[in-house]
């Protein structure tokens, strides 16, 4: 659901990451916003984080329901977690995220994109250093 209010979206959101002095070797994984209501927790900034990562929402919802067990939905710009989880539980989650499928591990840089290898495997393909190395999906 890529509409074009997704995209004003994530437009709005790129420019409020300040590019000066932001050096790529220094990247930095955004903190969640997390917000708990009622038995649901609320993940306010998943589009700065999913662009942060240049990955899509849906992905990054698929890890975490993996991760946390529990189904989440997403209206395009907040994730909806079932149950409570901390702040701390989510960025440590958030952080994995980035470690193990963003951040090439060859030049730490985060420079990267995925490509299917299919039977339960991707590969993560670094831009900067050219790095190929498989993870599973
Ligand atoms: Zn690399």
């Amino acid at each position: 659901m890529e509409d074009s209010g997704y995209i004003e979206l994530l437009d709005r959101a790129l420019k409020q990451i300040p590019e000066i002095g932001v050096e790529r070797s220094d990247f930095v994984v955004p903190d969640a916003e997390v917000l708990v209501q009622g038995n649901k927790t609320v993940l306010k900034n998943i589009v700065v984080i999913a662009d942060r990562a240049r990955r899509s929402i849906v992905e990054i919802a698929k890890y975490l329901t993996k991760e946390l067990g529990v189904p989440i939905s997403n209206d395009g710009q907040q994730l909806f977690i079932n149950g409570r989880f901390s702040t701390d539980e989510i960025n440590r989650r958030i952080k994995r995220y980035f470690d193990v499928y963003v951040i090439c591990k060859e030049c730490k840089k985060p420079d990267t994109h995925i490509e299917s290898g299919g039977r339960g495997m991707s590969y993560i393909v670094c831009e900067a250093c050219g790095a190929r190395y498989g993870v599973k999906s």
